[in-house]
């Protein structure tokens, strides 16, 4: 971390998501399932973070949370400093379409939209005009070394490729946060590899906050902070103190 960094980091001016005390609960039935258990967590701007865990210890959950696809129901989320509980769902909707980049296990591509379709579809929600909705979709495809594929469809392309695409489609978004669950469990270990250096190089050089969900030691690796979970509990938070 260089002195710079440091520095906005000991301020807290920097604080992308802020956590405390926060539960949250699946109901099966009439059967409770808690998935997280009074996690206090700060993730700052800038910065690499990987969820790691057994199965069923939350992750998804806990992604999804930070990621507004799932309301928060019990405690304090503030993403860059709103309390999520008080937002209203167009405020919400505003953040998830211009804030936040998902990428997907599955890839979850339009199979019916080619590469430079599918990551300019989400780019007319955010209402940009044409011209500038193509060059960003170039930046990206060109970011994750995909323009010279940019007319195939997902069926045409490996996983890797279609990961790419779906990263790209997150980043073309000009997110502040991406939010990748399992992005390599679909992919051999090598191309999964390629996907972890190529967030890597998002991170570094563009500033995009990443946060991945893995029990894969590879991924674990490329981040800068593993956060542990176990049975919805975070037990390390990846900081020193
Ligand atoms: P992970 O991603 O680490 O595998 P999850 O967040 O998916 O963990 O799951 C945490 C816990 O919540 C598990 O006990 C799981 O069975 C439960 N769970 C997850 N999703 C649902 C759901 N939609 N309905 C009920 N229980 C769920
Ligand atoms: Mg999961």
């Amino acid at each position: 971390m260089n002195n710079k960094m440091r520095e906005t980091t000991n301020t807290n001016t920097n604080n992308l998501y802020q956590l405390s005390g926060v539960n949250f609960q699946y109901h099966l039935g009439t059967l409770l399932v808690q998935a997280l258990r009074n996690i206090d967590l700060k993730i700052d701007a800038g910065d690499f973070v990987c969820f790691r865990g057994p199965s069923g210890s939350g992750k998804t959950t806990l992604l999804n949370l930070l990621g507004l696809i799932e309301p928060p129901q019990e405690g304090t989320t503030l993403f860059e400093g709103e309390d999520l509980s008080k937002l209203s769902e167009t405020q919400k909707n505003h953040i998830r379409r211009f804030r936040i980049g998902f990428v997907f296990q599955n890839f979850h591509l339009i199979p019916v939209l080619r590469a430079d379709e599918n990551v300019e579809y989400f780019l007319a929600r955010q209402g940009l005009p044409k011209k500038e909705r193509q060059e960003r979709v170039e930046t990206a495809l060109k970011a994750v070394g995909l323009w010279e594929h940019r007319n195939k469809k997902p069926l045409e392309m490996s996983g890797g490729q279609r990961q790419r695409v779906a990263i790209a489609r997150a980043l073309a978004k000009h997110p502040h946060v991406i939010v990748a669950d399992e992005p390599t469990a679909s992919l051999d270990s090598s191309t999964g590899k390629e996907i972890m250096t190529l967030l890597g190089d998002l991170n570094r050089k563009q500033g995009v906050t990443i946060l991945v969900s893995s029990h894969d030691p590879m991924v674990i690796q490329f981040a800068r902070r593993v956060v542990e979970l176990h049975d919805g509990v975070v037990t390390s938070n990846g900081l020193a103190n």
